[in-house]
Formats: C-alpha cells, sequence, structure tokens
C-alpha cells in the first residue's frame, strides 16, 4: 500500500474527549472516528487490524471443532420472552418496533436464538456435539460508554455456543475453548491471564475470563505468588487469619460514644483497631432490605452478595433512607436486637471474632465486648467480603498480589438454562428425550484492538504485536531521490506476501518519522542516501527500538527472518 493514498487522517493534538490511551491513539492515527456514544467508524487501518485478530480467532475456533455460521442481529422479543430475558434485560439492550408495531432487539448476545435454531433441526444425540460461532456486531446500551472501543454500544465480538449430550460433554468442549483462547491471545502477541470469573447474570456454575494485563484494566485480578490460582477481584477469595483469641469473655457493655459515627471516629475515640469493630450496611434488594456485618476495615463484595441473595438490583441504602424507612439511629447501627425485623447476612470472618464494638441502636452509643457468636442472633454466615492483596491464597500457602486488566473474553458452562427455558431436547441412545448441555463463549474483537494498544505503546504512538499490525514493513524513504529503490525492495516484500506501507509522501523526514511512530508498524525500513552509498538500508524494531542496518538483498531474508522468530 502507498501512504499517499492510504486513508488514515493522522491527528496532531490528542483530542480531549479520549480519557485513555488506546482511545487517544486509535483517533490520532487515524484508525477511527466517533460517530455517536460508544458507536464508532473503524477506518482502514483499523479494519486490517480488525481482520488479523478475527482471523486468528476463526482459525482457532475451526481448530477446536467450530463452525461458523451468521444469526440476524434483529432478533423477535418472543424469543426472549420465552427465555425469560426480555424483562430481565433492562435498559442494556436495544429495543425497536417493525411497521406494524412488533417488538424487536438488536442481538446484545444471542443465547436465544441460536438455541431456538438447533433445537427446531436437532433431533438425536447423534447429531452432538455441535460447535457454532459467528463473529458480528453486538449491541449494548451500556449506561456508561467510554474509553474508546473498550466499552461501545456497538462492538465486535465472536460468540460461539457448544451443544453437548452431558455434563461430560460440555466439559470437553469447554475445554477446547480454553485452549483456543489461550492460542488467540498467545498469537496475537498480548500478555494476559485466564482468572476465574463470577458467571453472575448468564447464569450457569463455572466461567473463566481472560484478562489482558494493563494498566487501564477496570478489572482487578488476585493471583498467588506460588500457585496458578487467580481471579477476578469480584470472584476471588483467600485464607484470612484471625488471630487466636485468649483472652477471657466479657459482658458487652454499653458505652456513650457520643457523636461518633464513622469507624474512623468510633476507632479514635475508643483507642481501637478498626478489625475490633464490625460494621452493619443495609442493601435493597428491590423488593426489601437486608442488614449485612462485616469486619470494620473489610469492604462488601456486591457481586457475592448479589449470588448470595439472588438479587440483580442490590443497592446501598442511604442515611437518610436507613433513618426514614429503617427508622434506625444512623451511625450507632448494629445487629443485636435486629433480628427478627430484617434478613441479617454476615460474612464468614465476622463469627470468628470476639471482643468487638457495634453500634447499639441507640442514639450516640455503642456495645464493647460483644462476642458475634454468642449475641448476634438470626444470623446466616457467608462469604462476602472482597479478598486483597497480601492475603493468603486460598489454595497454599503464597499470598495474593493484585494487577489490573482487559477482559477480552470470557468462557462459561451454561448447562440446561436455556436448554430448559426454550425446551432444547433431543433423543439419547435409549431413545429417551434429554435436555442439551451447553456453554457459551466470547471474545471482544474490538476491545481487544484496543487492549493490545494499551499494552504496547509509548508516548510517541502504538507499537502493534506483529501478528495484529496493520502492516509489517513501514518502508520509509529520506526523500524522492530513493523512490525507485524503495519501490523495488516494496515489490520484493510484496512477493514474499509481507504487507508494506510505503510512505512515498513528499513530505519531510521528520514527519514520516513521527507518523511512523505513532502508527505503530513493528519493522520501520529506512532507505536513504547514506545507507544507499553503502548498499544497506537502516531499520529500527518499533517495540524495542533497536536499530540495525540491513544490506539491500537480505531485506527480505531477515524481514521473514524476524516475523517467523516474533511467531514463535
Ligand atoms: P463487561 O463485564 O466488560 O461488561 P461482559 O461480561 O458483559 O463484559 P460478555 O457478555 O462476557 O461481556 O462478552 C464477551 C466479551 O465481549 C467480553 O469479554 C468483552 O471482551 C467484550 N465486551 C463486552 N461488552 C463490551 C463492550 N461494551 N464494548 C466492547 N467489548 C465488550
Ligand atoms: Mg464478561
Amino acid at each position: 500500500m502507498l501512504q499517499s493514498k492510504l486513508f488514515a487522517p493522522t491527528l496532531r493534538e490528542t483530542p480531549a474527549e479520549a480519557e485513555i490511551v488506546s482511545h487517544q491513539l486509535m483517533l490520532r492515527a487515524g484508525m477511527i472516528r466517533k460517530s455517536a456514544a460508544g458507536m464508532y467508524t473503524y477506518l482502514p487501518l483499523a479494519w486490517r487490524v480488525l481482520r488479523k485478530i478475527m482471523q486468528i480467532v476463526r482459525e482457532e475456533m475451526d481448530r477446536e471443532g467450530g463452525q461458523e455460521l451468521a444469526l440476524p442481529i434483529v432478533q423477535p422479543a418472543e424469543l426472549w420472552k420465552e427465555s425469560g430475558r426480555w424483562d430481565v434485560y433492562g435498559d442494556e439492550m436495544f429495543r425497536l418496533e417493525d411497521r406494524h408495531h412488533r417488538q424487536f432487539c438488536l442481538g446484545p448476545t444471542h443465547e436465544e436464538i441460536i438455541t431456538t435454531t438447533v433445537k427446531n433441526e436437532v433431533r438425536s444425540y447423534r447429531d452432538l456435539p455441535l460447535r457454532l460461532y459467528q463473529i458480528q456486531n453486538k449491541y449494548r446500551d451500556e449506561i456508561r460508554p467510554r474509553f474508546g472501543l473498550m466499552r461501545g454500544r456497538e462492538f465486535i465480538m465472536k460468540d460461539l455456543y457448544s451443544f453437548d449430550v452431558d455434563e461430560a460433554g460440555l466439559e470437553d468442549s469447554y475445554q477446547a475453548m480454553y485452549r483456543a483462547y489461550n492460542n488467540i491471545f498467545k498469537r496475537c502477541g498480548l500478555k494476559f491471564r485466564p482468572v476465574e470469573a463470577d458467571s453472575g447474570a448468564i447464569g450457569g456454575n463455572a466461567s473463566q475470563e481472560f484478562m489482558v494485563l494493563a494498566e487501564a484494566g477496570e478489572a482487578v485480578i488476585l493471583y498467588c505468588d506460588q500457585c496458578d490460582y487467580a481471579a477476578n477481584a469480584e470472584k476471588a477469595v483467600s485464607q484470612v487469619q484471625v488471630s487466636d483469641f485468649n483472652g477471657a469473655v466479657k459482658e458487652k457493655e454499653l458505652v456513650a460514644t457520643p457523636g461518633h459515627k464513622t469507624i474512623d471516629e468510633v476507632c479514635r475515640f475508643l483507642n481501637i483497631q478498626a478489625e475490633q469493630t464490625v460494621k452493619t450496611l443495609f442493601y435493597g434488594t428491590g423488593s426489601g432490605y437486608i442488614a449485612v456485618l462485616i469486619q470494620g476495615n473489610d469492604q462488601v463484595n456486591e457481586i457475592k452478595l448479589g449470588n448470595v441473595t439472588n438479587s440483580k438490583k442490590l443497592y446501598l441504602v442511604s442515611p437518610e433512607e436507613i433513618h426514614e424507612v429503617l427508622g434506625l439511629p444512623v451511625g450507632y447501627v448494629g445487629p443485636i436486637g435486629l433480628d427478627g425485623q430484617i434478613k441479617i447476612l454476615g460474612d464468614n470472618r465476622v463469627a470468628n471474632l470476639h471482643q468487638v464494638v457495634v453500634g447499639a441502636n441507640q442514639e450516640d452509643y455503642h456495645y464493647l465486648q460483644v462476642e458475634p457468636v454468642r449475641d448476634f442472633v438470626g444470623v446466616d454466615y457467608y462469604d462476602l467480603r472482597m479478598a486483597a492483596s497480601g492475603e493468603q491464597c486460598p489454595r497454599c500457602s503464597g499470598h495474593l498480589h493484585d494487577l489490573r486488566g482487559i477482559e477480552v473474553g470470557q468462557i462459561f458452562k451454561l448447562g440446561t438454562k436455556y436448554s430448559k427455558a426454550l425446551s432444547a431436547n433431543f433423543l439419547d441412545e435409549k431413545g429417551q428425550s434429554r435436555l442439551m448441555v451447553m456453554g457459551c463463549y466470547g471474545v471482544g474483537v474490538s476491545r481487544t484492538m484496543a487492549a493490545a494498544i494499551e499494552q504496547n505503546y509509548d508516548g510517541n504512538g502504538i507499537k502493534w504485536p506483529i501478528a495484529i499490525a496493520p502492516f509489517q514493513v513501514h518502508l520509509i524513504t529520506v526523500s524522492p531521490e530513493q523512490l525507485p529503490v524503495a519501490k523495488e525492495i516494496y515489490e520484493n516484500l510484496s512477493r514474499q506476501n509481507i504487507e508494506v506501507l510505503l510512505d512515498d509522501r513528499d513530505e519531510r523526514p521528520g514527519v514520516k518519522f513521527k507518523d511512523a511512530d505513532l502508527m505503530g508498524i513493528p519493522i520501520r525500513i529506512t532507505v536513504g542516501p547514506k545507507g544507499l552509498a553503502q548498499g544497506e538500508a537502516e531499520v529500527k524494531f518499533r517495540a524495542t527500538g533497536n536499530e540495525e542496518r540491513w544490506p539491500l538483498d537480505q531485506i527480505v531474508a531477515k524481514t521473514r527472518e524476524y516475523i517467523e522468530k516474533c511467531e514463535q
């Protein structure tokens, strides 16, 4: 490709609307343009990258028995009503009506339609397993579309659905996808980690996410420094040591703590540590309230709480609501005397504490020397806390550390959730009707492109991993005199299927180098008068900044060699 013809409108300034690096660089490098919040046009450079990612995804899906198909984006509401998700999906679903006032949606995901397609055609166990996938736009009216392609409202996803005869079959499909996903992100040249994930709203009972490690990641990962345990912080557990208690158990004591409401204030006033307190928090569930007990220095994990209470609409109750609706003294609430009035859940750790301080449910008073097991009545204990860096691994004696990650893929065992709702049955060897056992597996293709940039950039621009770079070689001339030689190199490389962008523009070398750094093509080959005099070209690798000189007649061979080395 000749750069003079390339439609890549670069920008000198960083657009103010872009908060994160990938968004800024994709705008500046002329890769994307916004059409509406969370909706983008992919210009040719971006589309070249996306096509490469999609090609890698296709090859890895096909290798594991995936068959590509294409499902409609516009889906009838009836299907979603049948599965029960039309009402559950809420505002994230783009809904529309046709001229006959029939309701439709733009597919945010495709379980309903694929399950219906398969159940209409598959009768016998002989037709299973099936692994069907597509690569297509998805539509989700995200509450906060942001960060460019990271959280779009229209984005590209690969989604595969597996249909098996039993749990063992599902396990095979799940492992196949686990392998495929590892290969995909490895081949894309990314540093990533599979982590245990919450399977929350989609349902099912096992799930892993693939996280590209990058500072800009919205997700926090906790991983063990000794074994391979790694989990999304939403899901992570740890072994927390509660110090041995060998003091004397005392009677609880009511003390005045006038005006001291927060954990900090109470601790300072009583000269104790936050670990010696138990907080009582109130959550609304949509259909009522619950109280949650947690050690003073711990955080409630709202995903775990949502799973335990089976509630998708949890919200932390405001002080006003505690006062007005629950009639409790804000700042002095505690579990003693609450049982019977409200459902109380406690974090497991609380049950092991001794001599703690809690609010007394009286304005200006707390209790001291409280024994949770003795004094709290009607509490159900679960793991409800956020695990934290520094705590012991749940599997071994190692310790947890944290990292930030960008979720680029997620795999789920769905079980029979959708086959049951949509009656996807088949006849087994004995002629008995059984439900298909399903899994679903998504790769965020457009998000992967953004994540690749978040992991590979510097102050001058992008540093594409070669496998997904828009071009492999950026060929630059210092002045128009070298164009004939450059064109010959261009032809030689192109004949070997090496993708070259030849900067044939009549620009100063400085401008060309600046644009080249911004676009981030991995191998930059410069043809200039000095090198030519010695029969050489200057080569600079974008990833490392290393420079070499290559004899003109070895350019093709050395480029090949470099590409092959990167692929290993
Ligand atoms: P998130 O937790 O980030 O909202 P999700 O769990 O809802 O994502 P899935 O339904 O698992 O997403 O979708 C599969 C993949 O699609 C995700 O791993 C992610 O890479 C990508 N994806 C999801 N939502 C978006 C979005 N709004 N913009 C871009 N990519 C997305
Ligand atoms: Mg997810």
